[in-house]
């Protein structure tokens, strides 16, 4: 099997798994218990964090440990609102968010906030300035991501960051897509809020954490317990977090030369995949992406065809948001991005991993290839069939 879905999910690096597996044996305890059985693992918690916080540039008290980059996304927008709706009601993010950031900017607006959804340009980069001119005195939180997790396509969070600060409007980045893909510190993306999910970076699912910048005004949005410097509340996920925070860890030791090699690998993938197959674009190409992922369009294919004829193949890629699979509907990325509904159909995104090997490239431009010309020839047959029928041409 080549697996080129690491934007998806990636595997538990054994590492990893090791340091785990005492938080799943014999360490388990309620890190909430005040006997010696539930403070030796409220100290594996509270060492876990302090380790986090070194590796982002942040403070331990900054580190809230989640139980997905979908509940952080989720904690973030609705625990500013919460704590900011009698200062403002006004939201602003990207048109390309992950669903988990979409579909809670839905809800906010059900709840009575005026969400502005900015463009992107043709290569899928948010326009600061259609942004610095959204803002107004109504505004209390910006939310754009890191990176697009279909196309890598990284945001100028700095740049967008410089804006809001000035204006004292919270700022938020969905950054599941590139910790420990990017040797990146927190201070210097100057966000107030920022999500991690560790499924993404060799760690386990189900662990995930917000950094909530000292000063951020921010509510829970779950009662219960007061755990997570009560914002947070639910019995830690101990071998999650434990999980979490070595894999960032070790992503972040390797991020820069693993980086390179798998930056060089994907520009090797594009290249000859634009000389072995005509009609082919690359969505965002020509700005600065995460090294790993690559969104290609095919013209007059179906994308889902392409991702269930290579995996006839052993190989395993994807049409975009793992999320998003299932749904008929074009991906809202490309659309975003100005491509018609019927050219984001034919989009597939590889996004490499550690597991990719250099011969790994020719296998799957060859692969790519072969479908894409199988599936041309099948429309082109059925074309002409399909108009004859629509002219009534073919009755019974
Ligand atoms: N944000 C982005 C950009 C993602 O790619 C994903 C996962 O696909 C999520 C959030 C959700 O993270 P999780 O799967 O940990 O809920």
């Amino acid at each position: 099997m080549i697996y080129l879905d690491h934007n998806a999910t990636t595997p538990l690096d054994p590492r990893v798994l090791e340091v785990m597996l005492p938080y799943l044996g014999e360490r388990w305890g309620n890190p909430s218990s005040p006997h010696r059985f539930g403070q030796e693992v409220r100290l594996a918690v509270e060492e876990a964090r302090g380790r986090l916080a070194r590796l982002l540039g942040c403070q331990a008290r900054e580190v809230v440990f989640c139980a997905s980059g979908t509940e952080a996304d989720n904690l973030a927008l609705r625990g500013v609102a919460a704590a900011l709706r009698s200062r403002g009601r006004h939201v602003v993010t990207s048109a390309i968010e992950h669903h988990a950031v979409l579909g809670t900017c839905r809800a906010l607006e059900a709840d009575g906030f005026r969400v502005t959804y900015l463009p992107v340009s043709r290569e899928g980069v948010v326009d600061v300035e259609g942004l610095a001119g959204s803002l107004g005195p109504e505004t209390i939180l910006v939310s754009v991501m890191h990176a697009n997790n279909e196309t890598g396509v990284i945001q100028p969070i700095p740049e967008i960051a410089a804006l809001t600060r000035d204006r004292g409007i919270v700022l938020h980045t969905d950054a599941v897509q590139t910790t420990g893909k990017l040797p990146v510190r927190l201070g210097e993306l100057g966000a107030d809020l920022v999500t991690l999910s560790a499924h993404k970076l060799y760690g386990p699912k189900g662990a995930a954490a917000l950094v909530v910048r000292v000063g951020t005004p921010l509510r829970p949005v779950t009662t219960g317990g007061s755990q997570e410097l009560g914002l947070r509340a639910g019995t830690e996920n101990v071998a999650g977090i434990v999980g979490l925070v070595e894999a960032v860890a070790l992503s972040l030791e390797e991020a820069e030369a693993e980086g390179r090699r798998i930056a060089a690998l994907r520009d090797r993938l594009e290249a000859e995949v634009v000389s072995a197959i005509r009609d082919v674009r690359i969505n965002g190409a020509g700005v600065p992406r995460v090294p790993n992922t690559t969104n290609l369009t095919f013209a007059g294919v179906d994308g889902e065809s392409v991702v269930l004829g290579l995996d006839l193949r052993g190989i395993c890629v994807s049409t975009g948001s793992a999320c998003a699979t299932g749904e008929p509907e074009p991906s809202h990325v490309l659309l975003a991005m100005g491509l018609t509904a019927h050219e984001a159909q034919g989009a597939v995104r590889l996004s490499l991993g550690r597991s990719t090997r250099p011969e790994d490239v020719g296998v799957v431009v060859e692969a790519l290839a072969e479908t894409v010309e199988r599936l041309r020839r099948v429309s082109s047959l059925a074309q002409p069939a399909e108009a004859s029928a629509r002219s009534g041409g073919m009755k019974g």
